[in-house]
């Protein structure tokens, strides 16, 4: 592959951010894109604060919830790097579009709010993270506020997140107090510059903590102190070590104020540096290197609405090498066909715009006219099938019901199609004609619902159903499979994707069911 096709994979960077929600996430990708010059003004990202026109939010539920459901992908250039946010849903309940999110990023930034610590939410998105052993920064924010010793919330972060903490900025002062952040390495205090919020801020530096200069600015005492805290900052810590942060064992940590818009840029500035470009992906047949020169990539996720005027769903294409140009035919090895692409889209800072071309790393959205599914690999000719981006297995069931009868066409197609995107899952039992629906999360019922309405033209209500999860099923013995398709039938269903499903009735029924038949996998995950 030439160098300089290299040189340009080399200085993508995508990732996404993970926190507990409120840490401060929707607040920090607006700076991001603030300091990306990708928006004007800081406060498009979220509709509910602003009264704006949302940017990553798209559907009237989401603003009237004040929830962030959907994931959508924002790029930004910075100094000589292109950036690739991809937003995660925070919401637990849309934790699947996360997990498939991080499937699809190269690392991740993770943003703690200095006055609660490790919280539920960061433990649970952290587990997904260690499956790849994604590299993590780490922003502690709310400086601004009387938050916890920061010290103590680094031990925290070591102990229950297991991962060395290596800070490369010291808070100076917080609350009202808050002076800005000492960087431990150039030895350089930024000064906050307080009224900055909403454009990118000065950069006030001062060379040396102990200089006449920093006394004279900050005092003595505030100087004093601060430069105790750092000796026993960098007792207590580690020193960063860049291959230990790219196998996930170590964070570098900053601290700052993403309200008041302070100690992002400070970040930033390292993370396009030391955050890993377009990593290498795993297929079912050989490994892809970013840099080879045909074009290949996976979708993570499919959206709908993203753009009330045009009723399309967009299935979002993480590169994983190659590139992509206006007009090229790819293989969708699924169903052993080549398209043609004529118009795919980004998002930049949330305008969708069409592309001419892209390359590994980036994400593209295809316009998805119902053969698209989650997890499908496009190349340029090869059979190339990409791994580890899975279905789990719902913990909720609800029993689909039509108000209208004579609808059962556009039912199907819809909770199909839906089902599809990842937004639920449908399951139809082999013995009846019940339509089942499985979730990870509650609200996935009444997103399902809404675009029912919405896209459909369909009224369904819900009925209660006692069903506590679903396996799914595989065998490589045919007669045993026939046999259990025949026994268990009570309890087996075909799910969207036609595959064996067994649902289960109660924990107890499941691990029955599995003792006696020994022979059949029963699976909480599906990949492709
Ligand atoms: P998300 O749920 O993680 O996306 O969090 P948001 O960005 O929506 O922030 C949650 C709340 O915390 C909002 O009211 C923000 O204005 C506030 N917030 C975010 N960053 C800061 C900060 O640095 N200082 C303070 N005081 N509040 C912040």
């Amino acid at each position: 592959m030439s160098s300089a096709f290299s040189a340009e994979v080399g200085n993508r960077r995508t990732f996404g951010i993970i926190s507990h929600p409120d840490a401060g996430k929707t607040t920090i990708t607006e700076k991001l894109l603030l300091l990306g010059n990708a928006i004007q003004l800081a406060g498009t990202v979220k509709g509910k604060k602003t009264g704006r026109m949302a940017t990553s939010d798209w559907m009237q539920m989401e603003q009237d919830r004040g929830i962030s459901i959907t994931t959508s992908v924002m790029q930004f250039p910075y100094k000589d790097r292109m950036v690739n946010l991809l937003d995660t849903p925070g919401h637990e309940d849309f934790s699947e579009d996360t997990y498939r999110t991080l499937t699809a990023v190269d690392s991740v930034l993770m943003v703690i709010d200095g006055a609660k610590g490790v919280e539920d939410r960061t433990i649970k998105l952290m587990d997904v993270c260690r499956l790849r052993d994604t590299p993590i920064f780490t922003f502690i924010n709310k400086m601004d506020r009387e938050v916890r010793d920061h010290i103590e919330v680094l031990d925290e972060i070591e102990t229950v997140l297991k991962i060395k903490c290596a800070p490369v900025t010291w808070p100076i002062g917080m609350g009202k107090a808050f002076r800005g952040v000492y960087n431990l390495y150039t030895d350089t205090v930024h000064l906050f510059q307080p009224g900055q919020a909403s454009v990118v801020p000065d950069d006030v530096q001062i060379k040396g903590i102990d200089s006449a200069e920093a006394r004279a600015e900050l005092g003595d005492e505030l100087v004093d102190e601060l430069i105790d805290e750092v000796e026993l900052v960098r007792g207590a810590s580690y020193e960063f070590d860049l291959q230990q942060y790219l196998d996930g064992e170590m964070t570098p940590v900053f601290f700052g104020t993403a309200l008041a818009n302070f100690g992002i840029r400070e970040m930033l500035n390292y993370f396009v540096d030391w955050a890993p470009a377009p990593i290498e992906r795993e297929t079912k047949e050989r490994t892809v290197k970013p840099d080879e020169e045909k074009f290949s990539g996976f979708i993570f996720k499919i959206q709908a609405n993203m753009d009330p005027k045009h009723r399309d769903r967009i299935a979002f294409m993480r590169i994983c090498s190659g590139t992509y140009t206006k007009g090229m035919k790819m293989k969708h090895t699924r169903i052993g066909k080549d398209i043609k692409v004529a118009d795919a889209v980004t998002f930049l800072a949330g305008d969708r715009s069409n592309v001419e071309e892209a390359i590994s790393g980036e994400i593209i959205g295809l316009h998805n006219h119902g053969t698209i599914q989650i997890g499908d690999t496009f190349t340029q000719g090869e059979e190339l099938q990409f791994t580890g981006i899975p279905h789990f297995a719902p913990e909720l069931f609800r029993r689909v019901r039509l108000k209208d009868p004579l609808k059962m066409k556009q039912l199907q197609k819809g909770l199909q199609q839906l089902s599809e995107e990842g937004a639920t899952q449908l399951f139809m039992p082999l013995n009846n004609n019940d339509l089942i629906l499985g979730a990870v999360g509650v609200l996935q019922f009444d997103v399902v619902q809404q675009r029912l309405r919405d896209e459909y033209k369909v009224e369904c209500i819900y009925e209660p159903i006692s069903v506590t999860t679903a396996r799914w099923v595989a065998c490589d013995d045919e007669r045993k499979l026939e046999e259990f398709r025949k026994k268990a039938s009570e309890n087996l269903a075909i799910d969207g994707g036609g595959h064996l499903t067994y649902i289960a009735t109660s924990r107890v029924n499941l691990s029955l069911t599995e003792e006696r038949w020994p022979e059949i996998a029963f699976r909480a995950t599906r990949e492709h």
